[in-house]
């Protein structure tokens, strides 16, 4: 059977968004249900992609069916194409599955020419609005499809205006539109090279290759990078017969959402336009009047509207966004679609609709964003404020939030800024552990280079601070202390301002809304964790950071990065004193100093977390990155501890590696050095010892990482269980604890039925399994994705979203594995995909027990956890 390439609006209905696009099923789906849709047709995505890929213009079958399909609006209203005595006159818009602003705007009035106006005028019996229509036709056709200045014509309007002494367009006579038409032909040929077309069938077609082509312009590109949607669905065209809005009082065009797109509230918003067409409620040349005002304007069509509004809502059980017409008293419905809405509005319109009885509790889970909860935790900047900023920069939106701060370059003046009181936003051409202090210290973090799995945007994002990675513009001195954007310069003490929501970098301060809980907030978060079964834990180093994730919900902790304890003044000495020891003596000696430190941390994350479980992973990056960076640093090190500084330097040398990601880091470190992981594992148990006491019932699991094989576990696990028993029995205690692998090098991941003998649990940790699978560094490889990207290669990165079909299959295979030798053998992600609803999504499909992420993500992933048992529920 040959493919259907055009739909007439009774054959087609919501469900077929992906062939009709969203506003061709829409209008679909309203003609169905017996709405006053104006008679049109929806040419396919299928056609435009045929277009795109094989003819690159319009081929015979495609136009005759195109004529077809006239014919059969034709015939419905008893106007006709081209016709110069009653003629019928098409808005042609464009519609992709998915909606996404970037391609081709509306032409409206298309079929106008020097004779169809004519009887345009006759069948109407107005000619000024006739001749109105033509004018606006010839500015729209040649802007829209052709790419004429809108500023041309403008110019040419606003001179007609000052001849004829005329402030509105309205006062124009039909003498001065006659002269704007003519003016306005000549703009078309002088700009294009040929006549305006005066053919309705060729102003058609070109208008709907235009469409077609719109689909690969620029803007639309980016839009659908910057939202991974694929580059291959295409845009459907809507077809759609021309009702008027501006043929005088009894006319009238608007836009409504059927509740409050802001807040949420159960009340018409929206605005209308008397005698106007719909451009000019959206072009903003005339003040539109509250929706309200309709009702005593015109209070038959204001009760007719609110009637369909529900309708609407009702069908479609989600809040509506109505664009609508009035001809001469008659109401018309020209689009519906789903109103785009803030993360409040969301949350109030779907415990509302549940309470109005309109929706099941699995409906209204699925009526919020997951990603647009982010929005409700932190505070924000004054949206109105913005419009008037010019953005500085655009990086990545690493980690939301909004700061205004003063800018400084190194981690130890952003201390020395923020102990003196100041609001601070570090600015560093990438960060590393080195930097955590100073990072502690702001309020907000900016790099220049890095990807959203960069050490700035995790550690950002599991501190809940802002923070905008990769900035290229961004021209760091780091000696000099200053930061270039184009031609200007900041300097330390300079007050910036990052959005980490949208990756925006501003100049100055900028007010702040600071974020408000309803009461309905709780309510609908209450039904997520009835609904989901995923289990979902946070990435969280600290009691405090346990804390807030505990605050937003968080089901116990599934990576604590031990690391992260160790970078402060007097931690970062031991450490390094313990990394320059020469023997085991002197090792321990240093680790003794550390022993307390770290029991204390554990212990004030067992009394925040009471009887939920905590994963621990012992050390896991290479020793190199604890030491000094600087002659200077190296220098007092090397003084504090009555080496010699040459001493010091050789050490570095011996520890230097080409590639550490893959060198001698993680439970290698252990197979050297046991003792690490003893003393790290001698302070959890005392820690727990001590929790125990105060009547928590402590659950503490510890990870080793980045393990390949199980020998090397079962090494490195003995060790861990001799000093956990060795603690035990000099206390006299019991405490449950358990050991496991943390499963990330794609051997593990391929052995893990083995591995799983020697492993009480398994933690996957996506990110690093990411990087190997791939073979791309986490922290390069944002030099190239975008390209990739752009070149069609891969979709989007691998980091922070879950490559389902390379990286996805492994965990599927591995997660398999595993559970052939340990059924119920429980397993976790703890890489940054952890966080994202698609990701978490999948993990839950193929059977992991739980996800973990930063904290300000645990609401997003409960969420997303929800959904996927909706989801699910309904496939099954
Ligand atoms: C991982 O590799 O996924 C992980 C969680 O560990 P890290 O990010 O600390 O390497
Ligand atoms: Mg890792």
């Amino acid at each position: 059977m040959s493919t259907q390439y055009i739909y007439s609006f009774n054959e087609g209905n919501k469900n077929m968004a992906a062939k009709l696009g969203g506003k061709g099923a829409n209008l679909a789906e309203m003609t169905q249900l017996g709405l006053p849709v104006p008679a049109g047709f929806t040419i396919t995505t299928d056609a435009c992609i045929r277009y795109l890929n094989k003819d690159q213009q319009l081929w015979d079958s495609l136009k005759e069916d195109i004529k077809h399909h006239i014919q059969l609006v034709e015939q419905d209203l008893g106007k006709e194409f081209a016709s110069v005595s009653n003629p019928l006159l098409f808005s042609v818009r464009s519609g992709a599955a998915i909606s996404m602003p970037g391609m081709m705007d509306t032409v409206l009035n298309l079929g106008l020419n020097d004779e169809t106006v004519k009887g345009l005028a006759l069948s109407t019996n107005n000619e000024r609005f006739a001749l109105d229509s033509y004018r606006r036709f010839i500015q729209m056709f040649g802007d829209v499809v052709k790419g004429v200045s809108s500023d041309k014509f403008e110019k040419a309007l606003e001179t007609v205006k000052k001849e004829a002494n005329a402030t509105e367009d309205s006062e124009l006579h039909i003498n001065h539109l006659n002269t704007l038409i003519d003016e306005y032909k000549k703009i078309y040929e002088n700009e294009v090279g040929c006549p305006f077309p005066t053919d309705p069938f060729d102003q058609l077609f070109q208008t709907v290759e235009s469409i077609f082509k719109s689909w690969n312009n620029e803007r639309a590109r980016i839009y659908r990078n910057l939202h991974d949607i694929p580059h291959d669905l295409g845009t459907a065209v809507n077809v759609q017969s021309m009702v008027y809005g501006n043929m005088g009082d009894t006319s009238g065009t608007g836009v409504a959402f059927t509740r409050n797109p802001a807040t949420g509230e159960n009340d018409l918003y929206g605005e209308y336009l008397i005698n106007a067409q719909g451009e000019d409620v959206v072009a903003g040349v005339r003040t539109p009047k509250d929706i309200h005002g309709l009702k005593e304007q015109m209070p038959d069509l204001y009760d007719e509207f609110k009637h369909i509004a529900t309708k609407l809502e009702t069908h479609y059980k989600n809040m509506q966004d109505i664009e609508f017409t009035i001809e001469n008293g008659r109401l018309f419905i020209l689009q519906t679609r789903n109103g785009k809405r803030t993360a409040q509005a969301a949350i109030n319109i779907a415990v509302d609709m549940y309470d109005e009885k309109l929706i099941s509790k699995e409906e209204a889970l699925m009526l919020v964003d997951p990603h647009t909860l982010i929005q409700l935790l932190h505070p924000t900047f004054d949206e109105k404020v913005l419009e008037n900023v010019p953005v500085l920069a655009k990086g990545l939106a690493a980690s939301p939030g909004a700061v205004s701060g003063k800018i400084y370059f190194h981690s130890e003046d952003s201390v020395v800024a923020s102990e003196s009181g100041e609001k601070v936003i570090i600015v560093r051409q990438v960060t590393s552990p080195e930097d955590l202090a100073g990072m502690v210290a702001a309020e907000g973090i900016l790099t220049a280079q890095g990807g959203m799995t960069s050490h700035a945007a995790v550690v950002s994002r599991g501190m809940g601070k802002c923070c905008v990675a990769g900035a290229s513009q961004l021209l760091i001195d780091d000696e000099l202390k200053t930061m270039r954007i184009g031609n200007r310069t900041f300097y330390e003490g300079d007050v910036i301002s990052l959005d980490g929501s949208t990756g925006c970098v501003y100049e100055g301060a900028l007010p702040c809304v600071e974020p408000t809980f309803t009461g309905k907030f709780k309510q609908f978060m209450d039904w997520v964790d009835e609904v989901r079964t995923l289990g979902v834990r946070a990435n969280a180093d600290t009691p405090k950071d346990t804390a807030a994730a505990l605050n937003f919900g968080a089901d116990g902790v599934g990576l604590c990065r031990t690391e992260h304890m160790f970078f402060n003044d007097e931690r970062i000495t031991a450490v390094r004193e313990m990394i320059l020891a020469h023997s085991l003596e002197e090792r321990e000696t240093a680790l003794a100093k550390l022993l307390p430190f770290q029991e204390e941390d554990f212990y004030g994350m067992f009394l925040e977390l009471d009887d939920l479980p905590i994963t621990i992973r012992l050390l896991d990056p290479p020793l190199h990155e604890f030491l000094p960076h600087t002659e200077e640093e190296t220098m007092q090190l090397a003084k504090h501890l009555g080496k010699s500084t040459d001493e010091v330097r050789d050490r570095m040398i011996t520890l230097h590696e080409v590639n550490p990601m893959l060198g001698h880091r993680g439970c290698r470190l252990a197979v050297t050095y046991p003792e690490i992981y003893r003393m790290q594992t001698r302070a959890i148990i005392q820690a727990a010892i001590r929790a125990q006491a105060k009547g928590i019932d402590v659950k503490p699991e510890i990870m080793i990482p980045l393990v390949m094989d199980v020998k090397e576990l079962k090494y490195v696990k003995d060790h861990v269980i001799a000093e956990a028993e060795m603690v035990l029995s000099e206390q006299n205690k019991e405490v449950e604890y358990h050991v496991g692998a943390m499963i990330e090098v794609p051997r593990a991941a391929l052995l893990s039925n083995e591995i799983a003998e020697e492993s009480d649990f398994f933690s996957f940790g996506t990110n690093d399994l990411s990087q190997m699978t791939f073979g791309f560094s986490r922290d390069d490889a944002g030099k190239f994705l975008a390209e990739y990207e752009e070149k069609g290669i891969i979709e989007r990165s691998p980091f922070g979203a879950i490559d389902e079909h390379g990286v996805g299959e492994l965990l599927q295979m591995s997660i398999n594995r595993a559970r052939s030798t340990k059924a119920d053998l429980k397993c976790g992600i703890c890489g940054e995909d952890g966080g994202d609803p698609a990701s978490i999504a999948f993990f839950d499909k193929i059977g992991y027990t739980y996800v973990s992420c930063s904290p300000f993500r645990i609401p997003v992933a409960r969420l997303a956890a929800a959904q996927s048992a909706v989801t699910n529920k309904n496939h099954n």
